[in-house]
């Protein structure tokens, strides 16, 4: 752990703490804005017969953040080096989430990551993480030629069984959801139980009004690692729910 820890100390002031849920204003799903006195995003709203699950992103990430910097570049810089040593971060990040929060995320039997169509650029990190590399597998595959913007249970094929498997979902960047919804919704139809799901970052656009009021709150915060959304996520003082 004692290389995991130099290494996120290397990212550790771009990363911004997820609100706990429930609280007014925090999707319950999703962890973006929601809007004054709401509980659910307009987009996860949309989404609602799919039953979206409560994701678990490990910190909040902003255009122009290191965090956002490396969920980038660790897969399409030109520079092998770079690509290698943002992976190895992002690796060690997410060890060192895994060891703090275990309780929180759960217990699993398969791991997995939501693919696309070019190419899972997770899975290699994920294989470098011991514990989470025992039980990858690839577990769904995009199905060519459908409209990934709009979540459906139809968008990916379930490629290895998962019938009454608990299965760790992992993503590198969460933004609209459809692709995570859609792999969370595929895994259950075939009678997995999807287990996370966790994302390194929940990419937020702060030109989306509510959006713009959780980060100005959010980014005066510390990012702590013995804190997460499901154990002691940021909620401001005196706020009830
Ligand atoms: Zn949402
Ligand atoms: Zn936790």
């Amino acid at each position: 752990m004692v290389d995991a820890y130099e290494a996120v100390d290397r990212l550790r002031g771009g990363l911004i703490p997820v609100p706990a849920t429930p609280q007014l204003g925090v999707c319950d799903f999703c962890r973006n804005g929601a809007g004054e006195g709401y509980t659910r995003c307009y987009q996860c709203n949309k989404s609602r017969q799919l039953e979206p699950p409560n994701v678990l992103p490990i910190t909040m990430e902003v255009l122009g953040s290191l965090i956002h910097d490396h969920l980038r570049n660790y897969k399409d810089s030109k520079n092998e080096l770079v690509r290698q040593w943002m992976g190895s971060r992002l690796a060690a990040l997410l060890a060192l989430f895994l060891d703090r929060h275990r309780s929180c995320v759960g217990d699993w039997d398969l791991v997995t990551c939501v693919p696309s169509v070019k190419r899972v650029a997770l899975e290699p990190i994920v294989r470098s993480v011991p514990e989470l590399a025992r039980g990858y597998r690839q577990v769904l595959r995009e199905r060519p030629g459908r409209p990934s913007h709009q979540p459906s249970v139809e968008h990916f094929a379930v490629t290895y069984p998962v019938s009454g498997k608990r299965v760790l979902l992992l993503d590198d960047t969460f933004t609209t959801g459809a692709a995570l919804f859609s792999s969370t919704a595929a895994i259950r139809q075939e009678g997995g139980l999807v287990i996370g799901p966790v994302v390194i970052g929940r990419y937020v656009d702060p030109r989306w009004p509510p959006s713009e009021a959780l980060l100005q709150w959010l980014c005066n915060e510390t990012w702590q690692d013995d804190r997460c959304a499901r154990c002691h996520g940021a909620r401001p003082e005196g706020r009830l729910i």
